[in-house]
């Protein structure tokens, strides 16, 4: 619900203005808690940054030859701003810290390099950050900067994943049923432990009428 109080927020005022926070939050039926994570978002928020978007879906595709090696990212961006020529994309992240530093974090790299072109189109430099909202993580992981050459490599580093990807021959899903019931993948994985149920209507076959 924190990403989109903050869009909305964002949208329609400053999160600097507690006055306005205060009557988002309350017309959401906001509790405490998801006031303090939006006011210890205020206290990182570049204020006077211009808004490049909130809760972004971008793709970018990288050719090669042979195809194989070629690729398509997507990425999902809670908030990204432009500021003294930064490209700065915010995670907001509401459970415990996984990485110390946002570099060393696969969903960055995937992040950084679909951002990578448009901070490249706008000639800025971009920077990615991790924001820990919940009171329980005291400081947030070390935030990334790309340049040309960090770009490059993180593009490298998702190629060979991804054709590691391609190499391997024998899948085996994790089969467990607190992951299954919410994987989006469900319906069609073979190994899921709670297989998804069709919501669809079937056709029945006609039932003849002929005497
Ligand atoms: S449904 Fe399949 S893909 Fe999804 S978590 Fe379970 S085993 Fe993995
Ligand atoms: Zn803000």
């Amino acid at each position: 619900m924190v990403h989109a109080v903050l869009r909305f927020i964002h949208d329609h005022g400053s999160c600097s203005d507690l006055e306005h926070v205060n009557e988002v939050i309350n017309a959401h039926g906001g509790s405490a808690r998801l006031r303090d994570e939006v006011l210890r978002h205020a206290e990182r928020c570049p204020v006077t940054a211009e808004s490049f978007g909130h809760e972004l879906a971008l793709a970018r595709y990288s050719p090669a030859q042979p195809a194989t090696h070629a690729f398509l990212a997507t990425a999902q961006l809670d908030a990204v701003w432009i500021h003294d020529g930064i490209l700065d994309a915010r995670d907001y992240k509401t459970g415990s810290r996984r990485t110390l530093r946002v570099a060393d974090d696969p969903r960055a790299w995937v992040q950084a390099w679909v951002l990578g072109s448009i901070a490249q189109q706008k000639g800025l430099r971009l920077q990615l950050r991790y924001e820990h909202l919940a009171a329980e993580i005291d400081e947030d992981p070390e935030f990334w900067e790309l340049d040309e050459e960090e770009l490059n490599a993180t593009e490298d580093r998702l190629r060979y994943e991804i054709i590691k990807i391609r190499e391997t021959d024998s899948w085996a899903g994790v089969n467990e049923p607190t992951a299954c019931q919410f994987c989006r993948y469900r319906s069609i994985c073979p190994d899921s432990a709670a297989p998804g149920e069709a919501t669809w209507l079937e056709i029945q076959p006609a039932t003849s009428s002929a005497q």
